[in-house]
């Protein structure tokens, strides 16, 4: 049995204020842990304040990207090692945004996996489609090739612990939703690749939506074979609707 996972990628939002509201906002109403794993992911610049504020509680807490390097003359970046010297066990890897933006490539993802995953953190490896690959009907290629450059590099054995997020970049803060049958169709997809390596850590790996889940569409969503939760973006930020896909996950 999969415990699936809501991950909340805050992006870059947030003050310190804002930050612990919203902590003490979403600590009194989540569901048990046994029936979700929850995660926040704030800005770096807040992880040492949420790890502190959600010690001894069931939420974990994860980064939103790291370097490569352990450490050294990388100005501006964040080592695995600094994330879990700050209590995290998460960081997330080629979120689209970074992908699009600054130049993670699959072989640069596939490393900071290999490396987060080395170094005791659990990836969250985000892999998903532009709206012109799945119109010029590439989607399975485009995650065929995601996924297994993140296996080739840092083995099957990063399983379970890490889990993979599919986020059709077009659903991403657009409103647009992939629909439960497209989003099903790459889940299963991208297990059946896992299965191929190894059938036992095919199954016991959780496999995220994200792009756009809501209050409203998160239970049609999870309900689903082989979506095991989400990774949610905007819906994070706002307690009462990021407390609702918990419950939805939870079932
Ligand atoms: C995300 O940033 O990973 C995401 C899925 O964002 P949103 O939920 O806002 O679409």
């Amino acid at each position: 049995m999969r415990v699936p996972v809501v991950a909340g990628n805050w992006k870059m939002n947030g003050s310190r204020s804002t930050a612990a509201e919203l902590l003490a906002d979403i600590q009194t109403g989540l569901p048990a842990k046994d029936k979700v794993e929850v995660i926040v992911c704030p800005p770096f610049i807040l992880v040492g304040q949420v790890a502190k504020a959600l010690e001894g509680s069931s939420t974990a807490v994860g980064g939103q990207n790291i370097d490569v390097h352990e450490a050294g003359a990388y100005t501006g970046e964040t080592a695995a090692g600094m994330l879990l010297d700050h209590g995290c066990r998460y960081a997330i890897v080629g979120h689209s945004e970074r992908r699009t933006g600054y130049g993670d490539t699959d072989e640069l993802v596939a490393e900071k996996a290999a490396v987060a995953s080395g170094a005791g953190l659990a990836p969250i490896v985000c892999v998903g489609e532009t709206l012109g690959e799945r119109e010029g009907g590439i989607t399975a290629q485009v995650i065929d090739r995601q996924v297994a450059a993140v296996l080739d590099r840092a083995g099957i054995a990063i399983f379970p612990q890490a889990v993979i997020a599919y986020e059709p970049v077009w659903a991403i803060g657009t409103g647009r939703t992939a629909s439960v049958a497209q989003a099903q169709e790459v889940h299963a997809l991208i297990r059946q690749q896992l299965y191929a390596a190894d059938p036992a850590v095919a199954s016991a790996t959780r496999i995220l939506y994200g792009g756009s889940v809501k209050p409203d569409n998160a239970s049609a969503l999870f309900a689903s074979t082989d979506i095991d939760g989400g990774l949610i973006g905007g819906a994070s930020l706002v307690a009462v609707d990021f407390l609702a896909i918990c419950e939805a996950a939870a079932g």
